[in-house]
């Protein structure tokens, strides 16, 4: 089925089953007011795929098999308890988050107790079931390509989403910036300690701009960029991608002119249809391939170097 927006003076159509809501902005003024776009991805879900083969795709957090099966138990312990409380409606959002630091805490814990190896790591995500979605690797590429600055933003493991794209994609992108927990390894490739401050689903959104500014001026200097860059700093746009609403706040406090908001809605389709189509300029529904965003993006990126 192929959708139309009518944009400025293009008629661009996004491949694939999708809702659309209507842009506030015209996709051509967005392209004449800056050459630089950020594209800010939330990775579980959203760039890979919900379902693989009729199962329940992993996520970076559950798909790590610890040597010490035991270990594997006691954070299932850990989810089975705090997971129901991350979505109770009934406890307010300062609790919550106190509850999911406590959560993340305890499992970070138990990883480095249970003596995480990097080797686990790499036979744990050979053996998982996770998949990219289609067309992840061409957006990728392209984006790479033009010099675009990507965030990812995970409240699960950088590690792990790092093996993922390195087994799966088979290469990094210089352009890609993972922000999510990151581990220590000592000189055995032991779990020692993590990086930072622990970030969890309701605090990942906090860290877009710190994350966003060093990758920027990066992406800029890629370009040739350096003297321009504090002029095209305050002329951002952004695409972003998620599969929560939650997940539209992954650019907040940046200061961006405009936003492209693109959402997967994977389960319960019926019942969150409303408040996605509401949220979300772009929708995907039953597991879409990636191919309408690169087809998206393909079209922001051409028509910034004509
Ligand atoms: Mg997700």
């Amino acid at each position: 089925m192929h959708f139309f927006i009518y944009l400025y003076d293009k008629m661009f159509s996004l491949e694939g089953s999708c809702y659309l809501r209507s842009i506030g902005v015209s996709l051509g003024y967005i392209c004449r007011t800056s050459s630089i776009t950020y594209y800010f991805h939330n990775f579980d879900a959203t760039l890979t795929k919900y379902w693989i083969n009729g199962c329940r795709g992993q996520s970076s957090h559950n798909l790590l098999q610890q040597e010490d099966p035991e270990y594997n138990v006691k954070r299932q312990t850990l989810y089975d308890y705090y997971h129901p409380l991350e979505f109770d409606p009934a406890i307010p959002l300062d609790e919550k988050a106190k509850l999911m630091v406590e959560w993340w805490e305890k499992t970070h814990a138990l990883l480095i107790e249970g003596g995480l190896t990097y080797n686990a790591i790499q036979n744990s995500v050979a053996e998982a079931t996770i998949a990219f979605r289609d067309g992840v690797t061409e957006l990728f590429e392209l984006l790479e390509e033009k010099g675009v600055p990507v965030l990812i933003f995970s409240a699960g493991l950088a590690d792990i989403i790092e093996e993922v794209l390195k087994q799966k994609v088979h290469r990094s992108f210089k352009n890609v910036r993972i922000v999510s927990n990151r581990m220590v390894f000592d000189e055995n490739g032991r779990l020692q300690s993590f990086k930072g401050k622990t970030i969890h689903v309701l605090n990942k959104n906090e860290h877009a701009l710190d994350m966003a500014a060093p990758l920027h001026d990066h992406c800029d200097d890629l370009n040739g960029l350096g003297d321009e860059k504090s002029s095209l700093k305050k002329r951002t746009n952004v695409l972003l991608l998620g599969d929560h609403i939650g997940d539209l706040g992954m650019s907040d406090g940046l200061d961006y002119e405009t936003r492209i908001s693109v959402g997967f809605l994977n389960d319960k389709v019926e019942s969150s249809l409303e408040s996605y189509r509401k949220a979300f300029d772009i929708l995907y529904l039953n597991d879409s391939s990636m191919h309408g965003v690169v087809k998206l993006a393909s079209h922001l990126c051409s028509t910034e170097s004509d």
